[in-house]
């Protein structure tokens, strides 16, 4: 097995940058996920590791061993896309052998690997089906059987579950997870799905435009974003943003307001801040709620019952909007006033560049991680 180390990774494509100067380092037997909105770069990334395309400029090792020049095949990696690209014609125990047997792998040996394969995935009752007689979660584990059978030190994964719907996103996911359970193996993970990222990572890389805007654990990532840009991707639905403006800082505090929000002090680190410096306060809607004494007025414009939960969009008085979480019981209706309150531990505040300030008190997940 082995980990894998991207090194000031550069690709261009013409005149355009799609991978600006990427470092990372990628754990033996770690399962991280490639995260970001649509064009940021996520496929381009993993096609780089695989040696699909070639780098620009940069490095990339797979355990010791710098594969920059290496043919994909020789790489020690195998990839599954979100189409399955299986053979139509072959039943499913041919399309997860069809790599070893054009490898010449013997036939005694290249049973047992799919038969192992078929086992771990739960479908050895499938394998002498066509891939027309099988649901599309079917035919995605038999692409990852087939990934599987090569025994690679990386698996690398497409948005592999984008064609499923929503249920099957669900139990596939779960397979996946206890696959890289069972295997132990490194995997890199591409998806524009939060909730994917959030459940089967153990760290997250967070791309946009080709740039890295954090990579770390899923807690770090939803706790302390470190940017707004992260802030708003993490999390959903997204996290509110205020702007106010700041009038005192010290070492671990800042003090803001808006024409909407009455003076609030939040436990930020806030050295180096002038005071009269625009900024934005960041706030989940699962961290809002309605207020018991004096809050922030507004009216609601938008009320979405989802049984459990409430969501409730409101305008503040100076024209903001904001999503607060209530309870599936809240009796909020479209039009009414309503008084909204936050704890000031549960707030993120952004400096002028976007960039976030330290929060000081926010929940300590260390050792919880997956
Ligand atoms: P993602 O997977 O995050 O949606 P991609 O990695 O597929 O994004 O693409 C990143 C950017 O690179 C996009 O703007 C895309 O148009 C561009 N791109 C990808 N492949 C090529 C290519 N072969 N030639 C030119 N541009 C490309
Ligand atoms: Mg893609």
């Amino acid at each position: 097995m082995a980990g894998l180390v991207l090194q000031n990774i550069i690709k261009d494509f013409g005149s355009t940058k799609v991978i600006k100067d990427v470092s990372l380092t990628i754990n033996d037997g770690e399962f991280v996920v490639f995260v970001g909105p649509s064009g940021c770069g996520k496929s381009t990334l993993l096609r780089l590791i695989a040696g699909l395309e070639d780098i620009s400029e940069g490095t990339i090792r797979i355990g010791d061993r710098v594969v920059n020049d290496l043919e994909p095949k020789d790489r020690s990696i195998a990839m599954v896309f979100q189409s399955y690209a299986l053979f139509p014609h072959m039943n499913v125990r041919d399309n997860i052998a069809f790599g070893l047997k054009i490898a010449g792998t013997p036939l005694v040996e290249m049973n047992a690997k799919v038969n192992e394969a078929a086992r771990m995935l739960a479908m050895e009752d499938l394998l002498d089906r066509k891939p027309s007689q099988l649901s599309g979660g079917q035919r995605q584990r038999v692409a990852i059987g087939r990934a599987i059978v090569r025994n690679p030190e990386v698996f690398l994964f497409d948005e592999p579950l984008s064609n499923l719907d929503a249920a099957l996103r669900v139990s596939t996911r779960a397979e996946i997870a206890k696959l890289h359970k069972d295997l132990g193996a490194t995997m890199v993970y591409v998806t524009h799905d939060q909730v994917e990222a959030m459940t089967l990572a153990d760290r997250i890389v967070v791309l946009e435009k080709g740039e890295v805007r954090q990579f770390g654990s899923p807690m770090e990532l939803y706790h302390h974003p470190q940017n707004q840009f992260v802030a708003g991707f993490i999390g959903s639905p997204k996290m509110n943003f205020l702007a106010v403006d700041c009038s005192a800082a010290t070492k671990n505090s800042v003090t803001v307001q808006s024409k909407s929000i009455p003076s609030l002090t939040l436990p930020v680190a806030g050295e180096g801040i002038e005071p009269k410096q625009p900024m934005t306060l960041g706030i989940r809607p699962e961290h809002i709620a309605r207020a018991t004494g004096q809050g922030i007025a507004a009216t609601i414009e938008l009320v979405e019952r989802l049984g459990h939960e409430t969501f409730v969009r409101a305008q503040l008085n100076n024209g903001e909007t904001l999503v607060a979480l209530l309870d599936g019981a809240d009796r909020a209706k479209r039009g009414d006033a309503i008084s909204f309150a936050f704890k000031p531990d549960a707030c993120h505040v952004f400096d002028d560049h976007g960039q976030a300030l330290r929060r000081l008190s926010a929940p300590d997940f260390s050792g919880l991680e997956k």
